[in-house]
């Protein structure tokens, strides 16, 4: 039976001490989750991840980074590489979201090469695509949902696809200003992005889950969980509260 995916990602929210607060919150209300079945993790900021790996065990809420550099050391100023955030623990880092993308202009070539840093450094690599609202006005969405993809993933060996997990974020639904897609056009997109990964990994594009992220709430999560081509969810304010986010999460499953 294939997992269920349920993540957040803290974005620039939360220090160190409210971080720990919400993981074992998040940790104690979701004791019951049958971890086989159930992926759960959590993307909080870098400053408090050692903290948030000394205070719950990753059994219980896989830790994720929110970026990553593509050299494992090296001249690049301000950056986090992937051996450091493997001396404290972490093994999953999202790669591409929407605000990395639009806010910090990060091309998919870029993106590119921290997917292939991150995966030869043995982490999960957490690929975040989606496209614009001028991009669905002018009927190409598909289109670039495959570019990001091919492009994205350019180079990463059909062995290696279990290392990959995809978000599908539409930007124009992430955040206070976003509206969630309906579960129609997402399980549509999932199933683009799923017939993508088949051309790219062959058979093994099936082991990479796809996860729905933008304006997730209480509402709507169980909707979009139960459709055919989505694997997980991938929520932002819904998810900020723990107790909030373990009940979203009991209601939906
Ligand atoms: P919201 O759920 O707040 O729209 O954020 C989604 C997101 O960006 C997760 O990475």
């Amino acid at each position: 039976m294939k997992k269920i995916y349920f993540g957040t990602n803290l974005k620039m929210y939360k220090n160190i001490q409210q971080t720990v607060d919400y993981l074992k919150t998040l940790a104690n209300e979701t004791a019951e989750l049958d971890r086989k079945r159930y992926e759960l993790f959590v993307i909080p900021s870098y400053t408090a991840l050692p903290g948030a790996t000394e205070s719950i065990s990753q059994e219980q809420v896989i830790l994720g980074a929110q970026n990553m550099a593509w050299e494992e050391e090296g001249q690049f100023t301000g950056e986090v590489s992937p051996k450091m955030l493997e001396e404290l623990g972490i093994n999953l880092v999202m790669i591409g979201h929407s605000e990395r993308r639009h806010i910090f202009h990060e091309t998919d070539d870029e993106e590119n090469k921290k997917v292939i840093c991150g995966v030869k450094n043995g982490f999960i690599v957490l690929l975040c695509i989606g496209e614009t609202d001028k991009d669905k006005m002018d009927g190409v969405s598909n289109e670039v949902l495959r570019s990001q993809l091919i492009r994205g993933l350019k180079g990463i060996k059909k062995e290696d696809a279990g290392k990959i997990w995809i978000a599908y974020e539409p930007v124009w639904a992430i955040g206070v200003n976003g509206k969630p897609a309906s579960e129609e056009y997402a399980n549509a997109k999932h199933k683009v992005i799923r017939e993508c990964l088949l051309e790219i990994f062959g058979n093994y594009g099936e082991d990479v889950p796809i996860l729905y992220g933008g304006s997730v709430n209480p509402q709507n999560a169980n909707s979009l969980i139960v459709q055919p081509y989505i694997d997980g969810l991938f929520v932002g304010r819904s998810a900020w509260n723990a107790k909030e986010f373990a009940q979203l999460i009991f209601n939906t499953i």
